[in-house]
């Protein structure tokens, strides 16, 4: 496929791509070690450490998607044997305990019902009692549209002696994420969600504490291309030869981070969520409605009950027809919600009044007629 059609991207990722977005990505091929590069990664960074509103030095985009973060983030702060404490709202959390078993982790986790936020409470005595080495938890679960709250869980991390790694793939340029002012200790994200640049690089910062960590391992970091204590020597230090950087994806993401940062974060954020709020209003009309209780919906990633019953009604017919008819594309469920959610996404440079309305007006048109 040499001319993939136009679509209309409003599924969980990745989202649509702004024009000076693709216009980056096209731009001359140079050395991974040209200076005009390495200058242009410093800015990356810098670009970076705002978005993600932090002060960490060792922030930088790991070459893979969001789940090469997620890798790294783990990777880099577990050693074998080490007890990891992970919070389980969905798939990505499932994900994140995965990741930590197969570094040789002694993994626990806690559960809720997918479509439900835990209590931070809940979350505070489970570290309290169970004092992990790192506690892993989903920021925003993009299998169930449900924002986890973190108020109380740095603190009580920190108190117990571990590091706090949050996953930010869908919030990071959505929503708000303070890594700072929270006290996470390693956030990652990847680019293709709010950033609406394509998919394969993943931002990740780690705070003075990980980094202490990191420094201080008994054993090496059992992935040596994410291998952060080598990796950093690339991105900063002398500058040393790890692996090529994929040049023309850190073209896109120092665009697409731009981007955000031009149109204001805050302001971005606003523009998220009142498209959120327009989508919930115009689904409402056509009688549908959301998984997640209001106080903890995701305003980027909205998971829609499909009507009628699973056994009687062909959502997949739906998504087939919305993507052949209009060109748009939504997504399905994921796991245990399967067929029994739709995940709308809008996300970065698709939330926009002019692609919620089309959506509606083109549900109602399908849903009419299946
Ligand atoms: N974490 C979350 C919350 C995600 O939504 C995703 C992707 O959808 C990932 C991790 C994995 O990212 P990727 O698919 O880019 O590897």
């Amino acid at each position: 496929m040499t001319h993939p059609p136009e679509r209309i991207l409003l599924g969980p990722g990745p989202s649509d791509v702004p024009a000076r977005v693709l216009a980056a990505l096209a731009r001359p091929t140079v050395g991974h070690l040209d200076p005009a590069f390495l200058a242009l990664m410093d800015e990356l960074r810098a670009r970076l450490r705002a978005l993600f509103r932090t002060t960490n030095d060792l922030t930088l985009a790991v070459s893979g998607t969001g789940s090469a973060g997620m890798e790294a983030a783990i990777a880099n702060v577990v050693e074998p044997g080490d007890r990891v404490l992970v919070a389980v709202q969905g798939a990505f959390g499932g994900r994140l305990a995965e990741v930590a078993r197969r570094c040789g982790a002694k993994v626990e986790t806690i559960d809720v019902e997918w479509g439900r936020a835990f209590d931070p409470a809940d979350l505070v005595r489970a570290i309290r009692d169970r004092r992990p080495a790192v506690f892993a938890v989903v920021h925003a679960e993009t299998s169930t549209g449900v924002r986890q709250p973190l108020d109380g869980i740095a603190d009580a991390v920190h108190d117990a002696g571990g590091l706090l790694v949050v996953d930010c793939v869908t919030s990071l340029g959505g929503m708000p994420v303070e890594v700072d002012a929270w006290g996470i200790d390693v956030a990652y994200s990847g680019s293709q969600k709010c950033l609406s640049c394509p998919p394969g690089l993943a931002p990740i910062t780690l705070s003075p504490r990980a980094v202490a960590k990191l420094d201080a391992r008994r054993a090496p970091v059992q992935s040596w291309y994410l291998d952060l204590s080598l990796v950093r020597n690339y991105w900063g230090g002398d500058r040393a030869y790890h692996h090529t950087a994929p040049v023309n994806m850190l073209y896109a993401l120092h665009e697409a981070v731009g981007m955000a940062l031009e149109e204001g974060l805050d302001e971005r954020f606003t523009r998220h969520a009142r498209m959120h709020a327009r989508l919930v209003a115009g689904l409402d009309a056509l009688g549908l409605s959301l998984l997640p209780p209001a106080d903890v919906r995701l305003p980027m990633l909205n998971a829609v009950c499909v009507p009628g019953r699973p056994d009687a009604f062909d959502e997949r017919a739906v998504r087939a027809r919305l993507l052949a008819d209009y060109g748009i594309e939504i997504g399905g469920g994921l796991g245990a919600l399967a067929g029994r959610v739709w995940r709308v996404g809008l996300m970065g440079h698709a939330a926009t009044a002019r692609n919620v309305d089309l959506l509606l007006a083109a549900l109602d048109r399908t849903l009419a007629a299946a």
